[in-house]
């Protein structure tokens, strides 16, 4: 059982998924005290996943989604402070500083700073016309220049990188994507599902190149035209988008003394070894209760289901979070959904036939259903997070029956 913390002034820094939710789901619990909400850009709190999807198709919405109406802050006397970054803690008088001078005194802060991409130590990194995308700055930045681009290079077939591709795609120019490991989405996906990944890709049009990694770019008159592999191959773009992953944000919880490891440490409840401070969200490294490992996950469910668990925590009712983790992601008529967190080692049963392009790959571990990656099969989806949640798995002999749907399967009464 965590203990409970104080209440009265609660600060959020952060204003993007993970810190809004802190701030919503504290008020609508009954929190009554003030409620600061920091965000470092100067703009409504918006979200980010239609940033590489909706928001680069041809014709699409350029306009961003805000996470909550504008009026919504004011009428939940949340003080939303945009534009505005904190950038120092002081744990002792319990206060955070903000780069426009103001000292604002917190019982309970949370972290919620998210993460920042990571940019590939190479040269010719600084050119003009290299994109990065992590915020609505980035990607009206890049939606201009896809509209012009003639051949576009992403760098890192990763989900960002791999969604940019599929919107330039359907701009028209020509798309090559280096990427460093021998599959797309290594980190997340099986091997089974990520060569349907790079299929998808290359039937689309797109040069994928696997085991390339960028050495240099390459530019005349500060701008880029191209790069050079580690293979040696020279690549000829005029814009470039590099996905190659994200770190991240930490530094104000380092220089505080809190312990960094590939995120903020938190313990189950979420909470830092200082029990007036919790970290959620990209920012945060936890105990994960389906892996049993420390893990950081990036996703907006993550982001979100943490925000509401601080927020009951804040309110009293602490208890270990374990929130089954999914994802999804859109490139071009491929829709990806996942369900758990896999681990090496994972065995993979497949369901359903990949030549037609529906299919989900389950992985068992201890005999145990952990994972589920949809492709284009959304109710395998929805019913694999209704069984993790459950804690329910089928045998994994089951899944080779080729009339076996485990939608069907979640339907039936659980056998104690
Ligand atoms: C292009 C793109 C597409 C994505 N697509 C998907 C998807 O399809 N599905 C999915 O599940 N996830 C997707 N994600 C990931 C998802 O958006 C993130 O996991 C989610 O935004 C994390 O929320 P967060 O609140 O932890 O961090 P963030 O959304 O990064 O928000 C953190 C905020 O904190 C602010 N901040 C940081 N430090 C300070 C400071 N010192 N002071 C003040 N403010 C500060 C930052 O400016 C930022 O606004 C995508 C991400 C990107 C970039």
């Amino acid at each position: 059982m965590c203990p409970r913390p104080r209440s009265e002034r609660v600060v959020v820094i952060g204003a993007g998924h993970a810190g809004v939710q802190a701030a919503d789901a504290l008020r609508a619990g009954g929190h009554d005290g003030p409620i600061t909400l920091v965000g470092g850009e100067p703009v409504l709190p918006y979200q980010r996943p239609p940033l590489s999807k909706e928001h680069l198709a041809p014709g699409g919405t350029p306009v961003p989604l805000p996470l909550r109406a504008e009026r919504f802050f004011a009428d939940r006397r949340i003080d939303l402070r945009t534009g505005v970054t904190a950038t120092a803690l002081d744990r002792t008088s319990r206060t955070v500083l903000l780069d426009d001078g103001a000292a604002l005194p917190y019982d309970v802060l949370v972290l919620a700073t998210g993460a920042a991409n990571r940019v590939p130590a190479v040269p010719g990194a600084d050119l003009a016309g290299i994109h990065a995308l992590r915020t609505l700055g980035d990607a009206q930045a890049l939606r201009a220049g896809l509209s012009r681009a003639r051949s576009v290079l992403v760098v890192g077939a990763g989900f960002v990188g791999l969604e940019v591709a599929a919107a330039a795609r359907a701009h028209g120019p020509a798309v090559t994507v280096l990427e460093a490991a021998d599959r797309p989405l290594a980190r997340a996906l099986s091997r089974e599902a990520a060569g349907h990944v790079a299929e998808v890709h290359r039937r689309a049009g797109t040069d994928l190149r696997l085991g390339e990694a960028v050495a240099a770019f390459t530019g005349r008159r500060g701008r880029v035209t191209g790069a050079v592999s580690s293979a040696g191959t020279e690549y000829r773009a005029d814009l470039v988008l590099v996905g190659t992953g994200v770190a991240p944000r930490t530094a104000l919880a380092a220089a505080a003394g809190l312990p960094v490891v590939d995120g903020i440490v938190v313990d189950e409840c979420l909470r830092t070894p200082d029990p007036a401070i919790y970290a959620v969200g990209d920012c945060a490294s936890h105990p994960s209760v389906h892996t049993g490992t420390r893990i950081r996950l990036e996703s907006v469910q993550n982001a979100t289901d943490q925000g509401r668990h601080v927020a009951a925590a804040i309110l009293g009712g602490a208890r270990p979070y374990t929130g089954v983790p999914w994802f999804w992601s859109h490139q071009g008529a491929l829709k990806l959904q996942i369900a758990g967190v896999r681990l090496p080692g994972d065995e993979n049963v497949l369901c359903g036939d990949p030549a037609t392009g529906r299919f989900s790959v389950c992985r068992f571990r201890d005999g145990r259903l952990v994972v589920v990656e949809s492709l284009n099969r959304p109710a395998d989806h929805m019913a694999a997070r209704r069984l993790l949640a459950a804690g329910r798995s089928p045998e994994p002999g089951r899944l080779r029956d080729p009339a076996f749907c485990l939608k069907e399967f979640a339907r039936e009464p659980a056998v104690a």
